[in-house]
């Protein structure tokens, strides 16, 4: 991309958009055939004043339900529908549903913003049946794009064909070989609390980079900061997957289910769905739990007799009061990574060979066709080519996304290596949308799975603990569902009268 042309993408869009609102969509009229970058971020300030020790008063309360929810990403949302014949009430900061798994739209054409695909058989799976969407297979093990050159079935037949030297050829060979005859039930403590990076001292360079590449699109982390397991598990799975890909996904992603669970509960729940209501503190007291919540400037109170927090930890522990000391030390522990998904939108066919194509060495990791599983039916025309880059990035580049500006170069520099990955398509987007999130994703650090989420989910009396983050191994829409899940059995069971910790051994 010439320098000029960068140049018109920040003017552009320092115009049109400033961080966390809204797009302009006037602007975004005038300049429909440009490149420009339209920015999409999570809403953050009332919890950067939590994070920041502001204290705010807390009004008596207004109103009582049995349960409250907080959080509105797929773990809150499943668990507010499994508990629909309570009074219920879900709390969600930002304006829209879905949190990590949310599906945007571009004239009618769907695109992810995060969650791509699940797995057959899942929790996520037998989840999305239940609430009657029909999972579509993907059907295509992924590629790699390397020397200008795009190599399909990556860990399959493709790896005789890698785009690189035939030393390096070698290697990825007997990498899958050796990574194979792990017996991985057998070793499971020892590999959940080694790093990957141990594994990969014997073979070439290019083996280690290709899964620095995958770990942090999949996981947050490069094989320094992933459990042994976590890499040797997904390789022997994705050799499976050449000959029996068992993935599924809708246009878009997994926004799919939360849309479609808003859709199911917002006739139900009505009033008791909240978005743009961010929960600053969550007090338990004998014989209920106060949370309060600021939503249009205005702080409000309400009583549960139970509160499932559906949030991040590192969110959660600030504003749960008395988490033992023991569990809020083990929630500060879990890491995470910063991560933007760019969009680049096309309005003519640019890349359709893959569905998740691997492209180490560059800005992004990796990028999928957003109409993939949908492509080929009959009387469907694409009318736009949409690829979702998926950019995790490192920790100490979390700063990068607090500006405009910084957001902006990482889209510019997407777009720019994206056309130098495929030059024979020379040809410009006609929209460039990131989305950009600060801490989205948990790492999945040697240790986290045996030791750290274990403690994290511990419930207390009458506050219980769902999100990804407390189920593990990786950060993943099963994992969340399963955590919602196991809530509202706790739940059920405090209401019942039984003492919350019995109900965890069961799980
Ligand atoms: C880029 C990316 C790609 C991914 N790809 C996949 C994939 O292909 N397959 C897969 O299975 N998983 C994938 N994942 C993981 C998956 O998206 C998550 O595991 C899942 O969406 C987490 O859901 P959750 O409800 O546990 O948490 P979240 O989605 O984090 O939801 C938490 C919600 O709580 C809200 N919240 C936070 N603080 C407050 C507060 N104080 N008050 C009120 N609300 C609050 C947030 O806004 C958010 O909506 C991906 C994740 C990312 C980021």
């Amino acid at each position: 991309m010439s320098a000029n042309r960068r140049d018109f993408i920040k003017f552009v869009v320092a115009g049109a958009v400033s961080a966390g609102c809204p797009v302009d969509l006037a602007l975004l009229a005038q300049n429909a055939h440009s490149s420009s970058p339209i920015l999409d971020s999570e809403e953050n300030r009332i919890c950067h004043q939590v994070r920041d020790g502001k204290v705010f008063s807390r009004p008596p309360a207004s109103a009582k339900h049995d349960v409250v929810i907080v959080g509105g990403g797929v773990s809150g949302l499943s668990a507010a529908y499994r508990l629909q014949s309570r009074d219920v009430l879900l709390l969600e900061k930002e304006p829209h549903w879905g949190g990590n798994a949310y599906v945007m739209e571009y004239d009618g054409s769907t695109y992810a913003t995060g969650a791509a695909f699940l797995e057959g058989e899942s929790e996520a799976f037998r989840f999305a049946k239940e609430i009657g969407l029909d999972p579509l297979p993907v059907k295509d093990a992924d590629g790699t794009i390397g020397n200008g050159q795009f190599v399909a079935d990556t860990w399959g037949e493709g790896i005789n064909k890698l785009p690189y030297p035939p030393i390096a050829r070698d290697s990825f060979k007997r990498f899958r070989k050796d990574m194979i005859a792990i017996d991985l039930d057998q070793r499971r403590n020892e590999l959940f609390n080694v790093p990957f990076s141990t594994f990969m001292n014997n073979y070439a360079p290019e083996v280690k980079q290709w899964w620095d590449t995958f770990g942090p699109s999949n996981w947050g982390a490069t094989t320094e900061d992933t459990a042994a397991a976590i890499g040797i598990g997904s390789l022997q799975g994705m050799v499976t997957e050449s000959r029996n890909d068992v993935r599924y996904t809708w246009p878009g992603g997994l926004g799919a289910i939360t849309k479609k669970l808003a859709e199911i509960l917002q006739p139900k729940l009505g009033d008791r769905m909240q978005t743009g209501a961010t929960t600053i503190a969550v007090v338990p007291g004998k014989d209920d739990v106060q949370v309060t919540y600021m939503q249009g400037g205005e702080l409000k109170t309400v009583t549960a007799k139970a509160v499932i927090m559906a949030t991040p930890k590192f969110i959660t522990r600030r504003i749960v009061e008395g988490i033992p000391a023991k569990q809020s030390a083990a929630m500060e522990q879990i890491r995470y990574a910063p991560y933007c998904v760019v969009n680049l939108i096309f309005d003519k066919p640019v890349f359709n060979k893959g569905y998740d194509t691997w492209c180490p060495g560059n800005t992004f990791t990796d990028f999928i066709v957003a109409d993939w599983v949908i492509r080929k039916k009959s009387g469907y025309k694409q009318k736009h080519n949409i690829l979702s880059c998926y950019t995790p990035l490192k920790e100490a580049q979390r700063v990068d996304l607090l500006t405009d500006d910084g957001a902006r170069k990482i889209a510019a520099d997407v777009l720019r290596d994206f056309q130098k990955l495929t030059p024979e398509t020379n040809v410009d987007p006609v929209e460039v949308h990131i989305y950009r999130r600060g801490h989205p994703m948990y790492m999945s650090t040697p240790g986290l799975y045996t030791q750290v989420q274990p403690l994290v989910r511990q419930p207390m009396d009458r506050v219980f603990f769902a999100n990804t983050d407390c189920e593990g191994p990786v950060s993943g829409t099963s994992e969340a569902i399963k955590a919602g899940r196991r809530a509202v059995k706790q739940v059920e069971a405090r209401l019942a009268g039984t003492p919350a910790k019995e109900t965890v051994a069961q799980d």
